[in-house]
């Protein structure tokens, strides 16, 4: 046991805590603990990590200690009159999602690409998922928090009602904060009723330019469309000549679906149909649960970068490398699957500064912001200090 270890047992002997591959994680049940073992950290400046499901967690290498909130995991209070859910951040998204649905409520964050993804870990890094292009990110539902700052005072923001922000929003600054100035124990969501149905159509490409051409046309006849994505066609099982696939979703009424397919049947070659909500989300998990864990590059753009410019950059590197390419127009994130990590990112580093794009780790005045924020709420730096997005600047 290192000393580090030993502190923690002897003074929080209740905390359950696990030493994994050489690292100390604890599992709190409640804030009060999650509260005392904060206090410990910042007394004796033991730095630590907040985790849910710990599948987003970079740079943390020097750090040895992690708090999970996997035990955290009820749901607190589901008000069905005013469609709100308070719930522990450690549960997962795919939890949540499965409570909602007995009562035909969604929080419309989809669960498709890691449904492991703790509510906690979702709020930290501002999710959007696959239906943002309708729905936008978890925050557009977030209405309370409850969090632990690094000192660990237990402060709640916001409520149960919509308009609840009299001062600086930081609800936002918090739940946003990556780790870095507090952990989420809990949070309040307003829902919407859960869509009645659902219809996925796939369209296959033979070119680039088809695709995002499809994608166009779908667009424009937006109505019920909650989700559109274009993927290479390997990703979709396509035949080889078939380079690229569209797979678009409309959820709704069942009149609106039903009457948008028929309109997009008569615009686009439509190769194949799922309908229903259970089908339609079993085919999505299945699609997406893979490919998201695989993703070796993700880049951010905006839409008419995704559709307009980008697409043919990385179609002209898919001529040369072996690379999977999954472009969602929704959040305008593309993930790339390669072997040749290096070579591609080279490759796409030399063709996206010709348009004015970069993986850029450049610093603007507002790190220095962030820096001074960090500094005056976590004066010991014990929280999450090595997270690259927030690493020291001057
Ligand atoms: C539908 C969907 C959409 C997504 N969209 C985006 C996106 O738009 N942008 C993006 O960057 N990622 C996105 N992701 C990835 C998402 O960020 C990760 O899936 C999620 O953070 C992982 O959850 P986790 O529980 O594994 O978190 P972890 O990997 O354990 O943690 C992730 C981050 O959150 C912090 N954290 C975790 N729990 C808490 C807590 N209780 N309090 C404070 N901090 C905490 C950690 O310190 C770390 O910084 C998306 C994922 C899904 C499923």
């Amino acid at each position: 046991m290192n000393s580090v270890e030993g502190k923690i047992r002897e003074k929080l002997p209740a905390l359950q805590a696990d030493i994994i591959e050489e690292n100390l994680v604890v599992y709190p049940q409640n804030s009060e603990e999650v509260s005392s073992f904060i206090k410990l950290c910042n007394d004796e400046k033991i730095s630590m990590v907040p985790i849910g499901s710990g599948s987003q967690i970079i740079g943390a290498d020097k750090t040895k200690v992690y708090l999970s909130m996997r035990k955290m995991n009820r749901i607190v209070e589901l008000a069905k009159a005013d469609l709100t859910v308070s719930v522990e951040a450690g549960i997962s998204i795919k939890e949540l999602a499965e409570a909602l649905r007995e009562y035909n409520f969604l929080l419309p964050v989809s669960h498709h690409e890691k449904p492991n993804s703790t509510i906690g870990g979702l709020l930290a890094r501002d999710a959007g998922g696959i239906e943002q292009y309708a729905r936008g990110t978890i925050h557009d539902y977030l209405l309370g928090l409850e969090f632990i700052t690094p000192t660990g005072e237990l402060i709640k923001t916001g409520g149960k009602t919509v308009k609840n922000v009299t001062g600086y929003d930081f609800t936002r600054l918090f739940a946003k904060s990556w780790g870095t100035l507090g952990v989420i124990v809990k949070a309040t969501f307003k829902l919407i009723p859960m869509p009645v149905e659902k219809a996925l159509f796939i369209t296959h490409g033979v070119s680039i330019d088809d695709l995002t051409q499809q994608m166009k046309e779908v667009l424009a006849k937006r109505y019920a469309l909650v989700s559109f994505m274009g993927m290479s066609g390997k990703v979709l099982g396509l035949d080889e000549g078939l380079r690229y696939g569209g797979v678009f979703v409309l959820a709704g009424s069942r009149q609106a679906v039903t009457h948008q397919l028929q309109a997009l049947k008569g615009l686009l070659d439509i190769k194949e149909i799922i309908t229903g909500t259970d089908s339609v989300d079993d085919y999505l998990e299945d699609l997406l649960g893979s490919k998201a864990s695989q993703a070796e590059i993700i880049l951010g753009t905006d839409r008419r970068t995704l559709l307009d410019y980008l697409p043919r950059e990385l179609d002209a590197i898919l001529d040369n490398t072996s690379m999977d390419i999954v472009l969602d127009g929704g959040s305008g994130l593309v993930q790339l699957t390669t072997t040749n990590v290096q070579e591609v990112k080279k490759m796409l580093g030399e063709r996206l500064q010709e348009f004015n794009f970069s993986f850029s780790d450049e610093r603007s005045p507002v790190d220095i912001l962030y820096n001074r924020i960090k500094r005056s709420l976590d004066p010991n730096r014990i929280m999450y200090p090595n997270n690259p997005r927030f690493v020291e600047v001057s």
